[in-house]
Order: structure tokens, then sequence, then C-alpha cells
């Protein structure tokens, strides 16, 4: 399939999710994938809510990022959630303010706190959400289809860059003129939370720069994982 036929498709699947899977929301993390579907929502102005998740550790980049998207996209305004407050103290004070380094449980609950239970309030009446998920991405992802059902948390999940080479994404970017995260110019293809990203390697896997002194079997948040 060339880049023409897979823009053509990943356009039809935003229309069709719009129309069909109403109401609709897409998790942006303001990743490169992430801001191509930004772009394309805002650009096909569809009713698609975009939302994103606010963990309380992102990197100023993101931030920056962030406040030049609601400029740039003035009709697709995002919501952002935060974590529970009650939760995060009770972490940190418990645990320490940086416990994820500790132990993958440690890590795990972090993420729960700062981004799945905020995710789970985000979905929550919803039809369907959209990813910017690439098959690409890691080996965690290699089994990924352009729809699947989320059965943890109950309704439709769509992955309409399921099939773009991480080239693709950066040729539509540059040609489209899309804002990006300026921490991909800096070898971090992959952006979570500032103590939990680092610079990869020429060479390494895209998402080696996370979790980085984890086993790459356990590097996904909890926001990607189906139930077994
Ligand atoms: Fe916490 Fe790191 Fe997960 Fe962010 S990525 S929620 S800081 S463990």
């Amino acid at each position: 399939m060339d880049f023409e036929q897979k823009l053509q498709e990943t356009s039809a699947l935003l229309q069709k999710i719009a129309s069909d899977f109403a109401p609709a929301v897409f998790a942006n993390s303001f990743g490169a994938e992430d801001m191509v579907i930004t772009h394309l929502i805002a650009k096909l102005n569809l009713p698609i809510q975009i939302f994103s998740l606010d963990t309380g550790r992102l990197p100023a980049e993101t931030y920056t990022l962030m406040q030049e998207v609601a400029q740039h996209y003035p009709t697709h305004p995002i919501k952002v959630y935060f974590p529970a407050t009650a939760a995060v103290e009770q972490y940190v004070n418990q645990h320490g303010i940086n416990a994820f380094y500790e132990s993958v449980e440690l890590r795990k609950s972090c993420c729960h706190i700062r981004k799945i239970e905020p995710l789970q309030r985000a979905l929550k009446g919803q039809t369907a959400w959209v990813t910017g998920l690439r098959r690409q991405q890691s080996p965690t992802r290699t089994d990924l289809g352009y729809q699947e059902y989320d059965s943890g948390n109950g309704l439709e999940k769509f992955n309409p860059l399921i099939e773009w080479t991480e080239k693709e994404v950066w040729a539509y970017i540059r040609a489209q003129n899309i804002p990006y995260n300026k921490l991909h110019d800096q070898h971090v293809p992959s952006i979570g939370c500032a103590p939990c990203t680092r610079p990869i390697a020429m060479g390494e896997d895209v998402r080696a720069g996370r979790w980085w002194w984890e086993n790459p079997d356990s590097k996904e948040c909890g926001l990607h994982v189906k139930k077994i």
C-alpha cells in the first residue's frame, strides 16, 4: 500500500468513527503520531473530542507543545485530565517522589495513579477511543489491528495509523507543517513522563528510551494492555 492509500484509509476510518461510533474521543499524548491524528481531526473537522492526560511529570517541551497546539487548532480544544490529588499525595508520601525506579510494581502503581485512572474517567460514557499506535513501535504492539474491542475499558478502540511507518509520519508532519514535540529533535522518538524517558542511541528500538531500566516485555504503562 503506498502512502496516499494509507492516508486515504486513515482519513476514511476517522470519518467512520465520527459518524458510526459517536461519542468518540482521541487520546493525545503529543507524540509525533498523535500530532498527525490531531491534524487530521482538525482538518476534516470531525466531532471527535481530543483529550490528554497531564501526569504532572511531563517534560517542559510537552507543555510548550500543548500550548502551541491550542493556538494552532482553535476549533478542537484539548480537554486535559489530571490524576486524583489524594492518590498522588498518598503515593508520594508513602513511597517517595521517584519511587518508580525501585520496582516494576511501584512503577506500575505510579502509572496507574497518574495515567490509568484519569484515562478511565476520560473514556467513561464513550463509544470508541482513538490512539496513535503504530505496529512498528515496539515488540508489545506487533499484533495490533485497525480496530479491536478494548475489553478492559469496555469500548471500541481504533488505531488509524497502525500501518504507517515512522518515515511516513515524519514526511507528513514536515509536508503539512504540523507542530511537534521538540524533544524529537534530540533523539527521543517516544515521549512520556520526564523521569521515565531518555534519548536513544542510533539503531536502538524507538521505545528503548521508555522505562529503560526495565525488561522490554513489561514496558507498557497499561494504557494499551489487553485483558486476557
Ligand atoms: Fe509515573 Fe513514570 Fe508512569 Fe509517568 S511514566 S506515570 S512518572 S511511572
